[in-house]
Formats: C-alpha cells, sequence, structure tokens
C-alpha cells in the first residue's frame, strides 16, 4: 500500500499512450510526490525517451527488442538506464514501487499487470482487457497478496470512490454510465456502412484507436461492465449501463435505502488518474476544467439500444458464461477490430465475428479449468485463433467487406 506522506515511488507501462500522457500530467502538477523509477512504452522511443528526461525516469524499457539500439543512442549520457523486450516489460512490472500503472493496450498487458500483483506492488489498472480476461485469476492472486487495484477507467474510479465497502451486502446495484459513442444517433443501416474515420470520431473523450472503436461498438461498456463485476464482486443482473451523452455523471452505487450515490466531473482521464495516484489522498490536477452544472444546464440518460450496439449484449453473455467467457470475447473483439482497421471487415462484422467465435469456442472451454494465468493466456490464445479464422473464411467467401 502506498504511503501517504513520503514521496511515491511510481513505475508506468504503457508511458506513451494518452494515459501515459495524463499520468504525466498529474505527475508534474505533483512533483514532489513522486519518483519515477521505470517507464515502459510500446514503441514510440521518440517520446519514450523524451518523457523519461522530462520526469526523471531511472529506466526506459521499450516493448519492441528492434528499437533497442535507438532507444540507448537517444538516452546516451543521460542517467536512465534502457532495456527492450517482452522479458523486460515483464521485469519492470515486477520491480519494486509503491505504485504501478498499467496502461499498456489489450491483452498484451494481462502477464504485466500479474507480474506487479505477484510482486505485491499496488497497481493502477488501465488496462481493462487484462481484468477482463484475468478476472478471477487476477482478483484471487491480489487477494491473496494483499494487493489493492484501483481502478484507472473514469467509471470504475467513479464507482471505487463511492462504493462503501462495509456497505457491500446493502449494494443493490451499481451502474456505469455511457456516452453511446460516435453513432448514438445514428440508425441501424447507417452504422452498417460506418466507416473508420466516422469510428475514431468520439464526442467527449480523446483516446487510443483501439477504445475508441471499442466506445463506437460499446464494445467498451461490455469491457467495463465486466471490469466491474470483478472488481467490485457484483453479479451480472445488478450492473446496469445508462447512456449519458454529456459523460459528466461517471457512474452509481444504488444502496438498499434508495440512496443513490455517484460522482461527477468533467471527461477528463486526468481526474480518475490524480484520485489514483493519491488514493487514499486527493492531489490536484489543475489541468482539469472545473465542471459548472449551471453552465451545463442539462444532462442526459437513455437506455442502451441493444439491437444496434449488438457487443454490449455479447459481453452481458460472456460475463454470465464466466470462467473464460470473457476472455473469448475480448480476444475476439481485438482481433475483430484489428480487422476493422485495416480494411479487412466492415464496422458490423465486428459484432458478427465476436458472436461466431464466441459460438465455437464455448462448447470447447466451458469444461476446462479457468484457475491460472496459463488457461487465461490459452483461452486469450484461442479466441484469437478462432476469431482470425472466421475473419480469414469471410474474406474467402465475399471477397472484400459486405
Ligand atoms: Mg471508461
Amino acid at each position: 500500500m502506498p504511503n501517504s506522506n513520503t514521496t511515491r515511488s511510481i513505475a508506468i507501462l504503457g508511458a506513451t499512450g494518452s494515459i501515459g500522457d495524463s499520468t504525466t500530467d498529474i505527475i508534474l502538477a505533483n512533483r514532489d510526490r513522486f519518483r519515477v523509477t521505470t517507464l515502459v512504452g510500446h514503441s514510440n522511443i521518440e517520446k519514450l525517451a523524451e518523457r523519461a528526461i522530462q520526469l526523471g525516469a531511472e529506466r526506459a524499457v521499450v516493448a519492441d527488442e528492434q528499437q533497442y539500439q535507438a532507444l540507448r543512442e537517444r538516452l546516451a549520457g543521460t542517467p536512465v538506464d534502457v532495456a527492450a523486450g517482452r522479458e523486460a516489460v515483464i521485469a519492470a512490472a515486477a520491480e519494486s514501487a509503491d505504485l504501478v500503472v498499467c496502461a499498456m493496450v489489450g491483452s498484451p498487458g494481462i502477464e504485466p499487470a500479474m507480474a506487479a500483483i505477484q510482486a505485491g506492488n499496488t497497481v493502477a489498472l488501465a488496462n481493462k482487457e487484462a481484468l477482463v480476461c484475468a478476472g478471477p485469476v487476477m482478483m484471487k492472486l491480489a487477494a491473496d497478496k494483499g494487493v489493492r487495484i484501483l481502478p484507472l477507467d473514469s467509471e470504475h474510479s467513479a464507482l471505487f470512490q463511492v462504493f462503501e465497502d462495509k456497505n457491500h451486502a446493502q449494494i443493490e446495484a451499481i451502474t456505469v454510465t455511457a456516452s453511446g459513442g460516435p453513432f448514438r444517433t445514428w440508425d441501424k443501416k447507417r452504422i452498417r456502412s460506418a466507416t473508420l474515420t466516422d469510428a475514431l470520431k468520439h464526442p467527449n473523450w480523446t483516446m487510443g484507436q483501439k477504445v475508441t472503436i471499442d466506445s463506437a461498438t460499446l464494445a467498451n461498456k461490455g469491457l467495463e461492465v465486466i471490469e466491474a463485476h470483478h472488481l467490485f464482486a457484483i453479479g451480472p443482473d445488478a450492473i446496469k449501463v445508462v447512456v449519458h451523452p454529456q459523460s459528466i455523471v461517471h457512474g452509481m452505487v444504488h444502496y438498499t435505502d434508495g440512496s443513490v450515490l455517484a460522482q461527477l466531473g468533467m471527461p477528463d482521464m486526468r481526474t480518475p488518474i490524480a484520485a489514483a495516484l493519491a488514493w487514499p489522498n486527493r492531489y490536484a490536477a489543475p489541468q482539469v476544467d472545473r465542471l459548472d452544472l449551471a453552465m451545463l444546464g442539462q444532462l442526459d440518460f437513455e437506455p442502451p439500444d441493444l439491437d444496434r450496439f449488438p457487443m454490449l449484449g455479447l459481453a452481458y453473455d460472456a460475463m454470465r458464461e464466466g470462467g473464460a467467457g470473457p476472455a473469448l470475447f475480448n480476444a475476439a473483439n481485438e482481433v475483430a477490430v484489428k480487422a476493422f482497421v485495416d480494411g479487412r471487415c466492415a464496422f458490423h462484422d465486428i459484432a458478427t465475428i465476436v458472436a461466431m467465435t464466441m459460438d465455437k469456442a464455448l462448447g470447447d472451454l466451458s469444461a476446462a479449468s479457468f484457475t491460472s494465468l496459463d488457461d487465461v493466456l490459452s483461452a486469450d490464445q484461442h479466441g484469437q485463433d478462432l476469431a482470425n479464422a472466421i475473419v480469414e473464411d469471410q474474406l474467402h467467401r465475399i471477397g472484400a467487406p459486405s
């Protein structure tokens, strides 16, 4: 557990992405509270090197081994140590730190997050895929190691801030809000022909490409529902989604006395990041615009439409299935999103690919055990293989995106 008064040592996995940018802002606004140990970047060595110098990091690690020499050259003459490759990323996660920010994209983030927990490090988790895939395994390891997982996702940070652990039995439901994404007002026919450019136009949040497309399909909300299920030990039927286009209310906890506690704030990731980095205290996030409800005038809410956005319903199916279900859902989604980004399938094919993968895979895996990291990784691999085969098969049959 991080100490509250002294400087906290912090490692950032995914330091060159958008969560890395926001985390950097919070560290710079509270400079004397943090000592940056290791920064891990995927492949953007220019940004990684610059950031390592800016934050006075002790070490910079690039996941792409090919970039080792180039990173070394960029950091020559500085006190920053350099390493590269998958093993170095996992070692960085396991190195002792008060806080490890896990903000890598997708299932490659599972092992590093598990390594950080295994080492007893408090984890600030932005990589929702890790918890979605490894849910029961990761939560058990965290409990065994006495490790706190601090959510970085805005909705889960909101829930975490108003969730009264001591009154768990009196919690009737939790609500995750959804902006509805860029296609909230589009009809089904128009969504069918959505282009990559359309899908990347998120109304409220500036995020990486994968999560932005997931927001357009509502897969992101599905992943978040599963994440909340594990993080807060709340059953599938007690987790609700409400579409809230302004993204001001981020999450709500409903108690049996009729009270609903919500967390509000401007849609800016620096607020949930500051909440996690400071927990159980509060640090300043001076860069964030202040909420002015009178100026906003109105907040809107509507139910999600599972007919136009089938990915949300598929995520609930995966969550109810349990075990490997969510890992398969996630793996198929990662493959389908990549196929869409590469122009190999249409937007509406993403849900078709995921539904077909889950249909095929669940029969094979429902009896398999799901208790170890190996089980998690093999479910992920199996889901990816099946989804890739389905993408190839569809391409052969139709020749081009429908
Ligand atoms: Mg979110």
